[in-house]
């Protein structure tokens, strides 16, 4: 039995204070994860929060041209709202191809940001898991490992993070508003997941005073070239083993700017600004994916069920930048 009691915020003050109440207390908004997480045995907060009457579910323009999302904004209203559909396309598009429309009706933006991982050792409470319960041991590492991450993992934790969404905010340079005891604070979307490193069981840099309230999109949304390309084992309703959110601006058949994030590969949606950078000034053609994708990738490792994303994950960068660009990447006679 997971006893807990329950309390409704009316004020974002006020959620933090009884958030505060108790070490072991939770936010619940959606609850599309956290009530399989209480289901399964997984966690145990002695106090739920209810935030879902805080006023966070606007869509606004802000001053500087940026759009701002609310937290509590239900990841369907997200995708089909006028100006996130003109101006970030590639956010819709990453949105509808997660879960379900009735998860999606129901699911918050804030929420989406803290989903746990979908590692099967995670969810069963009868196996040891360092994220579950530190110290344990990781099972995954010479386990089914078939879903787990290629990039910054750890022998303490080679688990991915599932959001499509958050691939795409990552690809946007989405920053992350908090609300905490102390004040606001806003985060680079890059600096907000962490890499499991010696501490698997901390997904991000959220602190345990801290409440998402918001996320904000700067101006460039590459509205004109832009791809979200997810490959599951199957069509619908799954976690991407590999997914690649790619934003790119051309000068002719020329690279000015591009953005590529991938899912389904680490603790965190994978950027690597670097290798980003490489591919300004360059003609869009296989030598230069097969290049930008051998740095992306430097540092993959695969284990037992799972080494075939390396070579996944390369093709899914290639042909996310063919349908940015609509251009056909074909190899060229050296
Ligand atoms: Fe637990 Fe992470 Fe290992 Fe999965 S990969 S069993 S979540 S420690």
């Amino acid at each position: 039995m997971n006893r807990f009691s329950y309390t409704r915020a009316s004020a974002v003050p006020q959620a933090i204070d009884q958030h505060r109440s108790n070490a072991t207390a939770a936010f619940i908004a959606g609850g599309t994860n956290l009530v399989d997480l209480l289901r399964e045995d997984v966690t145990h907060p002695a106090v739920l929060v209810d935030i879902n009457r805080l006023p966070l579910r606007q869509i606004e323009t802000t001053e500087s041209g940026s759009l701002k999302i609310g937290a509590l904004v239900t990841n369907s209203a997200v995708a089909y709202d006028r100006a996130v559909a003109a101006r970030y396309p590639l956010l819709a598009k990453a949105i509808l191809a997660g879960a379900s429309a009735q998860i999606r009706n129901v699911a918050t933006v804030g929420g989406n940001l803290l989903q746990r991982t979908r590692c099967h050792y995670f969810y069963d409470a009868g196996t040891p898991c360092n994220k579950r319960e530190p110290g344990t041991g990781c099972p995954a590492l010479e386990g089914v490992n078939r879903i787990h991450a290629i990039l910054g993992a750890s022998d303490q934790c080679i688990a991915v993070h599932p959001s499509d969404m958050c691939v795409a905010l990552a690809a946007l340079d989405a920053s992350v508003h908090l609300a905490g005891k102390d004040g606001t604070r806003t985060l680079p979307f890059a600096d907000f997941h962490r890499l499991p490193g010696d501490t698997p069981n901390i997904d991000s840099n959220l602190r345990d005073d801290e409440l998402i309230t918001a996320i904000e999109l700067p101006k460039q949304g590459f509205v004109t070239h832009h791809a979200y390309v997810k490959v599951r084992d199957r069509a619908s309703y799954a976690f991407a083993l590999v997914s690649a959110a790619v934003g790119v601006e051309l000068d002719g058949d020329t690279i000015v700017n591009a953005h590529c994030a991938l899912g389904g590969v680490a603790h965190k949606p994978w950027r690597d600004t670097v290798a980003e950078d490489g591919l300004r000034g360059k003609r869009l053609d296989a030598a230069t994916m097969r290049d930008f994708a051998a740095m992306l990738l430097r540092g993959a490792h695969g284990y037992r069920d799972n080494a075939f994303k390396i070579e996944l994950a390369a093709r899914v960068v290639a042909r996310a930048f063919e349908l940015a660009t609509q251009r056909s990447i074909e190899e060229t006679a050296p």
